[in-house]
């Protein structure tokens, strides 16, 4: 019965670490959030203990009487959050319930349509490297070069000539929303299949204040720990036709038993996500992201070479643009991490600059969102990237790092965990 500190002080230490470092700095990593207390307790509990290797009512292991009732509550919830006929709740991440997916909906060989890599698409959405680019033949549509917009007479054109299984809408890094109506369009015109992934933006989609593509696509996949603020995980949603093949792609086709403590803080995240208040926290979500864009637009930020790309965000996230700037993404990463800022580095779409340098940031809102900030404070976090940004190398870290420092007090963030039992 010894405590975590007790057993193993290494590993705690490198916790307690991790947690100072959460409260003492600015989140924005645009796929980042700040999950509740309920899901912490959810994910840190016995259920962790249980294997549950096939579906609800129809087990592979005895004992799942409890289990069960969690993973149909879970699945009930998905459905309802976003209007779907089919949800499984088991993937044990985004990269999973991409995998379980593909392999329900094509065969390797076949062609899978989706956005390039460099132009904000996923790793899971045909990159070389990726299962998805080694099983299939990969096609890709991209932003283009006048407004660093999808074209959708492009995709079209695409989708003509290669004559997709599947067409893939989703991304990693954009800062508008997807047309799904005309996306469904093609995908009839030329007989493939529609899946969107909406991993980055679920939670604004959950709060209704986005575009839902549910009603649109055969399958839909979402990650639950971005703007959705839940554990660290996937889901998958699909007409019920679909439903069965999905089924057997996660469990046996990609994974063995699934993480039933995990599936229980999907639970509780889908029923946060069904709440007024969340709702209240993704519109600060994208309040929180057109000050930004605004600000990153001023005229000093504007002199000093660094633009947003599309000129703003219909999102959760904002993507400069360091093309003309004398700082690098690494460079610009690594200004605004000493300042207490966490960002990453991007490619932008036509980057000169190769991939592990870059020349964008993809900044986010989500996670300041959760810990409490509103117009005002994203207004001075705003103020803070851009003055940094514009000033590069001849920033004034100190000073920028002090109202940093002011913010990350105003907004404690799990107060009172160490009493939790769970650190
Ligand atoms: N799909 C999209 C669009 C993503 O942005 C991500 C996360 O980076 C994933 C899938 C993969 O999720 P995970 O990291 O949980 O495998």
């Amino acid at each position: 019965a010894m405590s975590l500190a007790e057993l193993d002080p290494d590993v705690a230490a490198a916790m307690n670490g991790e947690l100072t470092r959460q409260r003492d700095t600015l989140e924005m990593i645009a796929s980042e959030n700040f999950v509740p207390r309920a899901v912490l307790q959810a994910q840190g509990s016995v259920l962790t203990n249980k294997y549950a290797e096939g579906y609800p009512g129809r087990r592979y292991y005895g004992g799942c009487e409890y289990v069960d009732v969690v993973e149909d509550i879970a699945r009930d919830r998905a459905k309802e959050l976003f209007g779907a006929e089919f949800a499984n709740v088991q993937p044990h991440s985004g990269a999973q319930a991409n995998a379980a997916v593909l392999m329900s909906l094509m065969e390797p060989g076949e062609t899978l349509l989706g956005l390039d890599l460099a132009h904000g698409g996923h790793l899971t959405h045909g990159m070389r490297l990726n299962f998805s680019g080694k099983l299939y033949e990969n096609v890709f549509y991209g932003v283009s070069k006048e407004d660093f917009r999808i074209d959708m007479d492009a995709v079209r054109k695409i989708a003509l000539d290669t004559r997709p299984k599947v067409i893939c809408a989703g991304w990693s890094a954009y800062p508008r929303t997807l047309d799904f109506a005309a996306f469904r369009a093609i995908a009839d015109e030329v007989g493939a299949f529609l899946w969107v992934d909406m991993a980055h933006f679920a939670g604004l989609v959950a709060a209704g204040l986005h575009p839902n593509p549910v009603p649109h696509a055969d399958v839909v996949s979402t990650t639950v720990h971005k703007t959705l603020g839940g554990p660290r995980s996937g889901l998958i949603l699909a007409k019920k036709e679909f439903g069965k093949k999905l089924n057997s792609a996660v469990f046996p086709g990609q994974q063995g038993g699934p993480l039933m403590h995990v599936i229980a803080a999907k639970a509780v995240a889908l029923k946060i996500a069904g709440g007024q208040e969340f709702k209240a926290r993704q519109e600060r979500t994208l309040a929180g992201a057109r000050i930004l864009a605004e600000r990153l637009t001023g005229s000093d930020v504007a002199d000093s070479g660094v633009s947003v790309l599309t000129g703003g965000t219909d999102v959760h996230l904002v993507l400069a643009d360091l093309r003309n700037s004398t700082l690098d993404g690494q460079q610009a990463e690594d200004l605004l991490h000493e300042v207490g800022i966490t960002v990453n580095r991007n490619a932008v779409p036509f980057d000169p600059r190769p991939p592990m340098v870059t020349s964008g940031l993809r900044i986010g809102t989500p996670a300041l969102a959760t810990r409490g900030f509103g117009d005002e404070q994203f207004a001075e976090v705003a103020d803070i990237i851009a003055t940094a940004l514009a000033a590069g190398a001849a920033a004034d870290v100190s000073a920028l790092r002090a109202r940093v420092a002011s913010l990350a007090l105003d907004f404690p963030l799990y107060e009172g965990l160490e009493r939790w039992g769970l650190m």
